[in-house]
């Protein structure tokens, strides 16, 4: 990772790089940081010659090499020090709240506009809406291209940015330039590394955000971090990693509730963590406690699933989807929970 002694380096100066990490077999990845970009070295960079002459450049600061198998991701990397903002909200600093339906009824739009102002006024700052599905059966509904156009109108009316599932990358294309600023990688996809790279690829250099789903299939924390690394390694840091329930199921709710690891992710990545109660326990009555016990554990923010009227939702909100009146008892809550929790104690 070569860190500049300015913010970013001119088109000659990365060309000056690209030549001399090509002699070692490696290559350049600019990477958009907050504050400043940062550049990779793709490859092994422990070639001690290929570091003291990148070293020797006038407009090298210096080259960090953190051994570690997520080092852009890693809470040592020279990232750690910006900060994600998706709204009005910077995340770290005040609860995220995205909220709305698992999916947007194509029959019925109009209640996806109503839910949008529904959970606007009950305080969320973003917007989410299914538009394309990852169904587990081949015959369930699979989302609409169509929807799109409805989760943008929503989000202009209320003015929440708007966050959407992406599983192939024809949907991403068309998400970014429908103006979608939070791209969803779920949990069927967070170990689909094709679509990360390209979703990394397409977003460089670009203030658009990744949430990207824990996958149940996934191992180690090392493993969810890792796949985290592969959008930011192709071009784009802004990656928040979102626990969402895991296997073995626990009886009586749809996964295994993981909000737990959340200290354990903060302790090895800068990442935000945005929890999604309503997958881990997939009932709309267990969605609170779980989305506090999420702040309790530290999360930076919440992902829920929101429905003006749910039994007439479709996908997962007639089991999952929270009222518009519950989400907004929740927001507070969860609120004041997360001021309790960042206030400094007072010493013994
Ligand atoms: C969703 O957010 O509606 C969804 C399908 O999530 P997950 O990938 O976590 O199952
Ligand atoms: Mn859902």
């Amino acid at each position: 990772m070569i860190l500049p002694k300015n913010n970013r380096l001119s088109s000659e100066e990365v060309a000056q790089l690209s030549v001399i990490v090509a002699e070692f077999g490696c290559r350049i990845q600019p990477i958009v940081g907050d504050i400043r970009t940062i550049y990779a070295i793709v490859g092994d960079e422990r070639h001690e010659l290929m570091i003291s002459r990148l070293e020797g450049l006038p407009f090298v600061d210096r080259v960090d090499t953190i051994q570690s198998p997520h080092k852009l991701m890693d809470r040592r990397s020279d990232l750690a020090n910006g900060r994600l903002r998706i709204g009005t909200v910077t995340l770290g600093e005040e609860l995220l709240i995205i909220a709305g339906q698992c999916t947007i009824d194509p029959k019925n739009p109009q209640y996806f506009m109503e839910t949008a102002q529904a959970v606007q006024e009950a305080g969320a700052h973003a917007l989410r809406g299914g538009v394309w599905k990852p169904r587990t059966n081949p015959y369930s509904f699979q989302g609409d291209a169509k929807s799109l156009e409805t989760l943008m109108e929503a989000s202009r009316l209320t003015g929440l940015p708007a966050v959407a599932e992406v599983m192939e990358a024809g949907h991403v294309q068309l998400a970014l330039d429908a103006g979608v600023q939070v791209l969803q990688i779920g949990a069927r996809n967070a170990l689909n590394y094709s679509l990360l790279r390209q979703v990394g690829a397409a977003i460089a250099g670009r203030p658009t955000a990744v949430l990207l789903k824990r996958s149940i299939h996934m191992g180690p924390l090392d493993e969810f971090i890792s796949a985290a690394e592969y959008i930011a390694a192709f071009g784009n840091p802004n990656v928040m990693l979102c626990p969402r329930g895991t296997l073995p199921g626990l009886d009586g709710y749809r996964n295994h509730p993981d909000e737990s690891i959340t200290p354990l992710l903060k302790e090895k990545t800068w990442a935000a963590v945005v929890v999604d109660p309503s997958h881990s326990v997939g009932k709309a009555a267990y969605v609170p406690a779980c989305a506090l016990a999420a702040v309790a554990y530290g999360a930076d923010g919440l992902c829920l699933e929101a429905h003006v009227n749910p039994s007439q939702g479709i996908g997962d909100d007639p089991k999952q989807a929270v009222t518009p009146r519950v989400l907004a008892e929740l927001i507070v809550r969860a609120r004041a929970l997360h001021a309790t929790l960042r206030r400094p104690t007072v010493p013994a």
